[in-house]
C-alpha cells in the first residue's frame, strides 16, 4: 500500500485528490499540507515542518496541486525525507523548473501539466496531425475556471511545445490590432469563466478543410486519478525525472 501525502490538499484539486484517494485500495492518502490546516475527508491538513512529517507518516510519495513557491520547497523536504514526488502544479518561470528538476538527482520526480489519459493521445495525435498537414494554419484555444491563476494553461504551453517540435511557429497571444497572419504563427487563446474543468482545441486549417482536436474535462476526478496512478507508479523507482506517458503506457 503506498502512502501518499498531497501538498495544496485544501485546494480544488488537493481535496479532490484525497477524496479519489479513499475510494481506492492500493493506496491511501495520510497526511495533507496547506497554508489552510484542518482535515479533508479525515485525513489531517498541516502546515508543520513537511520534512518532519513526511518522515513521520512514513510517506511514500507527495502529489502536489499548489503554486509553484511551495512546490520548490516541497521538493526539498522530498529530498531529505526520500520521498518521491509528483507534481501537477503548473506556472513555473524557467529558474522554477530547472531548480524542481534537479530533485529528481536525488528523488524520483514525474511533473505533468495535465494528469488526464486523454490528453496524453491527444498529444500524440497532435504531434500526429502536424507532421502529416503540413503548411496548414495552426490555433490553440484553451478555457477554465475564474479561479486559475497562470495563463495559457500549462497543458496549452505543452501542446505548443509538441507543436514547436514539429514546426517553426511563434506564438502569438491573444490576437488584437490590424496585421495580416504570418504563416509561421500559431495563436494561443486563454478564456477564464466558471468552473469549467479544462477544454483545449487546436485547429489545423487549410487546404479547403479544417481538422479540429479537441479534450474537455468534465471533472477534476480525472486528473486526480491520473496523479493517484502515477503515485502509484512512482513508489520504490530509482531517483530520476519520468513522464505520464510511461504511466499511460503502462512501462
Ligand atoms: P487552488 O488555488 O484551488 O489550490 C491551491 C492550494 O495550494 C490552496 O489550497 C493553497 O492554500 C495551497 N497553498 C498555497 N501556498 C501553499 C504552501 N506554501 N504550502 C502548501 N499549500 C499551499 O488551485 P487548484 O485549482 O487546486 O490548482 C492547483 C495547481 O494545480 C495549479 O497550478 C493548477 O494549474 C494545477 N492543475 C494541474 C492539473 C494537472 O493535471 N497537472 C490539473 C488541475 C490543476
Amino acid at each position: 500500500m503506498t502512502r501518499i501525502a498531497v501538498n495544496g490538499a485544501a485546494g480544488r484539486m488537493g481535496q479532490t485528490v484525497i477524496e479519489t484517494a479513499a475510494d481506492r485500495d492500493d493506496l491511501a492518502a495520510v497526511v495533507g499540507f496547506d497554508v489552510e490546516t484542518g482535515e479533508v475527508d479525515g485525513v489531517p491538513v498541516v502546515a508543520e515542518d513537511v520534512a518532519d512529517a513526511l518522515a513521520e507518516y512514513d510517506v511514500d510519495v507527495v502529489v502536489d496541486f499548489s503554486v509553484p513557491a511551495s512546490t520548490l520547497p516541497l521538493a526539498a523536504a522530498c529530498v531529505e525525507a526520500d520521498a518521491g514526488l509528483v507534481v501537477g502544479t503548473t506556472g513555473f518561470d524557467e529558474d522554477g523548473m530547472e531548480d524542481l528538476v534537479a530533485a529528481s538527482t536525488s528523488i524520483p520526480l514525474l511533473k505533468a501539466t495535465n494528469f488526464s489519459r486523454g490528453i496524453q493521445v491527444l498529444q500524440r495525435t497532435v504531434r500526429e496531425a502536424v507532421r502529416a498537414l503540413d503548411g496548414y494554419d495552426l490555433e490553440l484555444m484553451e478555457s477554465h475556471h475564474n479561479g486559475k491563476v497562470d495563463a495559457p494553461s500549462g497543458t496549452a504551453k505543452t501542446l505548443l511545445e509538441v507543436v514547436q517540435s514539429e514546426r517553426d511557429v511563434e506564438p502569438v497571444y491573444g490576437r488584437e490590432g490590424h496585421a495580416p497572419r504570418a504563416e509561421d504563427e500559431i495563436g494561443v487563446f486563454a478564456r477564464r469563466a466558471g468552473d469549467i474543468r479544462g477544454e483545449h482545441e487546436l485547429i489545423l486549417a487549410g487546404n479547403d478543410e479544417v481538422v479540429s482536436l479537441s479534450h474537455h474535462a468534465e471533472d477534476r476526478a480525472v486528473f486526480a486519478a491520473g496523479a493517484l496512478d502515477a503515485a502509484a507508479w512512482l513508489a520504490g523507482r530509482d531517483a530520476g525525472q519520468y513522464d505520464f506517458g510511461e504511466v499511460v503506457d503502462g512501462a
